[in-house]
Formats: structure tokens, sequence, C-alpha cells
């Protein structure tokens, strides 16, 4: 395997795995793989492989001897009836990415991230994170026989994340800031060799994300969509579907690239408005305020490849409102029996949108990338609900109570 990491904006070759921008440009960082060995296999020679990341090794720039995995990746792809009935198109699919092993998609990225840690011979991994990529990470380490740190905003972590990342055994700090914050203070310990970093910044995680579309190309028979929509909250997970996208066309497996559609929160839209603008780079949002706090995210690490991603394709940056993206979960609760947190259900609350304002078409074939699992937040479930009703334990008291 033959691979390189170089900056995306000066392509200068960078060796040292502890850097995580570029030194001449402070650009940011990419794998580069030589695809010519991939170029001589279709599709069906990876089909007979287990579904899921490691199905696409011949895409992964790690030693796959060295794999630490939890068999992420091979998540459903549902075909929603009632949904496009609902919204008034032709057909919708969702990848349900809450069924990793952890519950987000961030397994993806982290099984190909902490396989590079071992490589290079880490024995501590530190992330910061809204939540999940701690869940994930924690997960991942204890399983590596690693030590992880993370740094958390204080206060606006869902409870399920938060147990997640410390019942897996990882050092949990509570950060006085938001995410941007506790994303410098975590690159600054990666600088003192403290910790090998695995945010989205680091390179190796958005190889392991592109497995998303490989399987939902898989999964669609290579029938190309039309449009891929997902939330965007730092832009790693739209910059990965891109490079995947880029990938297969590269190695001839597909000629055309569905419009990539990014959502993010009305409160935290840094890169719609970027979009909105027709620019290329985007200005943060210091104040960056929503109930799907997967996507609370001011400073988007990856806005400018998520720039990219979205202009080459024809596709679109819109924001929905938190009360769309709560009645968009509801919705998809209710309607196709799949749970997710509120930042996936941005995904569909952007579906609605993109109706309302003529930009999709009732023709389109549409895939919704859902990236994590409803019980993440249990409390904004419950509190959309009503609460159980009480009942004497007879027939006729039950049957009073529902009435
Ligand atoms: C991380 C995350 C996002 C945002 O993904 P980015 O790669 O940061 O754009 C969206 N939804 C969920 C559930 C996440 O965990
Ligand atoms: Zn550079």
């Amino acid at each position: 395997m033959e691979r390189s990491v170089r900056c995306w904006d000066c392509h200068r070759e960078i060796e040292d795995p502890y850097i995580d921008s570029c030194p001449s440009c402070n650009g940011l960082l990419e794998v580069t793989l030589d695809l010519e060995p991939v170029k001589e296999l279709k599709p069906s020679d990876l089909s007979s492989r287990p579904l899921g990341v490691w199905r696409y090794q011949p895409f992964l720039p790690v030693d796959p001897s060295l794999a630490v995995s939890l068999q992420e990746g091979g998540t459903p792809l549902y075909r929603c009836l009632n949904l496009a009935n609902d919204i008034g198109i032709r057909e919708v699919n969702v990848k349900y990415e809450g069924a990793n092993p952890t519950g987000s998609f961030k397994d993806r990225g982290m099984t190909v991230g902490i396989t590079r840690a071992r490589e290079i011979g880490a024995d501590t991994v530190g992330c910061a994170s809204t939540g999940n990529t701690s869940a994930s990470l924690a997960a991942y380490a204890a399983k590596a026989g690693m030590g992880c740190v993370v740094l958390l905003p204080e206060g606006k972590v869902a409870l399920g994340k938060l147990a997640q990342a410390i019942f897996y055994g990882a050092k949990v700090v509570s950060i006085e800031g938001n995410f941007d914050d506790a994303l410098g203070t975590v690159r600054e310990l990666a600088e003192q060799r403290y910790l090998y970093l695995l945010n989205s910044i680091n390179p190796f995680r958005p190889e392991g994300q592109k497995s998303v579309l490989f399987e939902i190309m898989d999964q669609l028979y290579y029938d190309v969509p039309d449009r891929i929509v997902l939330p965007v909250g730092n832009a790693g997970n739209i910059s990965a579907v891109h490079k995947a996208l880029k990938e297969l066309v590269e190695v001839g497996w597909i000629d055309e690239m569905p419009m990539l559609t990014g959502i993010q929160a009305s409160g935290s839209m840094p890169l719609v408005d970027a979009f909105n603008r027709k620019a290329k780079d985007f200005n943060a949002d210091k104040m960056p305020e929503t109930v799907a706090t997967a996507i609370r995210i001011g400073n988007p690490v990856s806005g400018r490849k998520a720039l990219e991603a979205i202009y080459s394709t024809g596709g679109h940056a819109i924001e929905v409102t938190d009360e769309e993206i709560l009645a968009a979960q509801m919705l998809l609760g209710r309607r196709e029996g799949v749970g997710v947190e509120p930042a996936s259900a941005a995904s569909i609350a952007g579906l609605r949108r993109l109706m309302d304002e003529g930009i999709m078409d009732r023709d389109e074939r549409v895939v919704c990338i859902c990236t994590g699992n409803a019980l993440k937040d249990p409390e904004v479930m419950i509190s959309q609900c009503s609460p159980p009703v009480k009942a004497k334990a007879t027939a006729e008291a039950v049957m009073r109570a529902i009435s």
C-alpha cells in the first residue's frame, strides 16, 4: 500500500504523525493513496468479505494486520416508504448509523484512527468532543489497551454519550468553554506529544469514514442516488463522503456523483452562511447554539473541504431550526420505527426544506445519513413525549387510561 500524508492546500508531504496541520501554510492534512492496484478490482471482488469498514481495505491506508475493530459499519439502509410519502418524494433511504458499536458513525473513523495509533506505537490517545467522538474513542482505546483522555465542553454533552465515555474508562475532563475551546486545548497536548490526537482533524479518521459511502453504493447495487443529505458539524463526514466518491470515480466504479447536501442548525450555521454568499471560506460563529449538540460547532475544522464537496457536486448547504429538527426526529420514530439523535434528524428535516424551497425535485432518489442513535440523548426524547399514564392493575382501569 502506497500512501502519504499531504497538505490539502500546498501538497507538502508531512512525515511526523504528531503534526495536525501544515507547518508551511497551516492547511488541513489529507491521506493520499495510490489506487492503481484497486483499478484491477471490481466491487464484486470485495463482496465475499463481511459488510463493514474492513471490507473496503484496499481503500484504507493502514496495515490490516494491526487492525483494532469492534465490527463497525455494516449498518442498515432502510427504504422509507412512509417518509417518502409524507414528504412527497420518490425514494428516501435512511442509512442508520445508530447501529454502530457505540451508536454513531464515529466508529468507522475510529477503527482506522486507532489502528494508525497502534502503527506509530502511541500509548495514549485523546480528543475533544461534543460527545460521540469521545464515546467511540473510549471504547476503541479500551479494546486496544491504550490510555484515553477526552475533553468535553462543560454541561453541553448528551447524557448517553457522557455515560459511555466514563464507562469505557477514559479520563474525562470537563472544560470551561465550548467545543472549539476544548479542541484548541487538546491540540496543545498533542503538540507536546502527551497524546496522539484522534479528532477528525487527524487525516486517518476520514479514511475510515469513507466506508459509509462505499456501503451505501453496495446496498444500492452501484445505482448512484441523486442526492446524499447529511448533518454537518465539524464537516469531517461530508468531506470523507466526498473523498470516497472521488476515489470511486478514479477507480472507475462510478461515473457520476450525487449532489452532496449539508444541513446545519439555524443557531450554528457558518457553512450555510458561506454557501449563501457563494464563498469558498467561512466565518466562525463564536456562540453556536442548538438542541442538536453533535453539530453545535462554530468553527468547523474541515469547513473548507465541505464547501468544496458541496460546490463541486452541485449540492447545497441549508439550515433547519431546532423545532424542525425535533419534529423530524419524531416523524422518523413514529412513521418508520427508526430512532435517531437530534443532529441526525437534521438530515430528515432538511428534506422538507429542500422541497419547500424548490431545490429538490420530487423525482429524486435520496439517501439521508442518520449519524447517531436516539438513545444517546434520552432527555431530548422524553421531553418531547407525554409521560406514561398511571392505572391500577385491572383491564378496566387500563382501558380507561388509554382511551
Ligand atoms: C459527529 C456527528 C455529526 C457531525 O459530523 P461532522 O463530521 O463533525 O460534520 C453529526 N451527527 C452525529 C450524531 C455526530 O456524532
Ligand atoms: Zn500547506
